[in-house]
């Protein structure tokens, strides 16, 4: 009887399972984000419950790579693109040459569109995880080629230099022939049809996000783009907290926390009214070591106030939290490798 019961409650199970099938994935990585990051926003907004507080699930990452304990942006962007952890600097093969899938790749095998928006430019580490292979991040002219030619259906950020430098004069013609409508400006992308694959370059290099909303209007823009039957796959980078850890500048990084948590509460506003969509936002490493301590030495004595004081001026080893929202939050848990999140992403997009 018990055997019975089992078996009954396995079918139920397996059944709920296939009716809450994960259409569609939003990926968001903060780059350079620790809970640090996370907690400082809290602590900013008065405890009054931000995005994150909202996670339907909660998980953590170890983001070391194949060849450090300290993960640069290309080796940790592949293991959560591919599934595999690399060298630092490697986007997209292996230590050994060997090219690697990305979420990207298994999901347009599977008829789904495909895109990444950032706040920096496109050839930067992150994205170049989901669509390049090169052993060297920092050979933009060739990730550059490589974004040209690849499969993507919707790429928005900066980058129009390296572009440039490739193509020159014919840059629009040598992207038109690759299939892309390219665009310079937010308004230009307004109007470009969901038919259409789109390019838009819309700085030289870094778009920033001192516009404030940028990363949440493009994030919005590529939903519109990419939305279809067969459902889609898009990452969107919150590019610059990096940047503002490295600099150990805490105000600045606030902005940058401020206009990555735009562009979740976009993709959570997006899954809760299409079901079928799991949202997925972490970081790819920390940067800085932030930490928040009391201004006074002795806590009983403090006022409320706290310091935000830095530890280096690199990046660090710590643990990361995944938060989850959506259709399939429950399947992501535990404590996991990096390159076990991009694993389960690509194994849940293909089902
Ligand atoms: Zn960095």
């Amino acid at each position: 009887m018990r055997k019975i019961t089992l078996l009954i409650s396995a079918l139920i199970i397996a059944l709920g399972a296939s009716a809450q099938e994960i259409k569609n994935i939003i990926f968001l990585i903060g780059d350079g984000m620790g809970i640090a990051s996370v907690s400082m926003m809290q602590l900013e907004n008065n405890y009054n419950g931000i995005i994150f507080d909202k996670a339907d699930n909660i998980a953590l990452q170890r983001t070391y790579s194949a060849d450090n304990r300290v993960t640069d942006s290309a080796a940790s962007g592949t293991a959560l693109a591919t599934g595999y952890k690399t060298n630092n600097t490697y986007l997209g093969v292996l230590a050994d040459g060997t090219h690697v899938e990305s979420l990207m790749d298994v999901a347009k095998k599977c008829g789904k569109a495909t895109g990444v928006v950032v706040t920096t430019y496109l050839q930067h580490a992150t994205p170049a995880a989901f669509y390049a292979h090169i052993p060297s991040r920092h050979d933009y002219v060739e990730i550059s080629r490589q974004l040209a030619s690849s499969s993507l259906d919707v790429a928005i950020g900066g980058g129009m230099e390296f572009f440039e430098q490739l193509y020159g004069n014919n840059l629009e013609e040598t992207l038109n022939k690759e299939g892309f409508t390219t665009v310079t400006t937010m308004e230009d992308l307004r109007s470009v049809s969901a038919e259409e694959r789109v390019l838009a370059l819309l700085a030289k290099k870094e778009v920033g996000s001192d516009s404030g909303t940028y990363l949440a209007d493009a994030t919005r823009e590529a939903l519109r783009l990419m939305e279809n039957e067969n459902g889609f796959a898009l990452m969107v980078e919150g590019s610059l907290i990096d940047g503002m850890g490295h600099a150990n500048n805490a105000e600045a990084q606030q902005r940058e926390m401020q206009s990555f948590m735009g562009a979740v509460e976009v993709a959570v506003e997006y899954a809760a009214t299409n079901p079928g969509t799991l949202v997925v936002v972490t970081g790819d490493h920390e940067t800085g070591g932030l930490s928040i301590v009391s201004c006074d030495a002795d806590f009983r004595l403090s006022e409320q106030g706290v310091e935000y004081r830095w530890s280096t001026n690199g990046h660090s080893a710590v643990m990361l939290p995944i938060y989850l929202y959506g259709t399939g939050a429950e399947r992501i848990n535990g404590i996991m490798e990096n390159a076990e999140l991009g694993a389960t992403l690509k194994d849940l997009i293909a089902k």
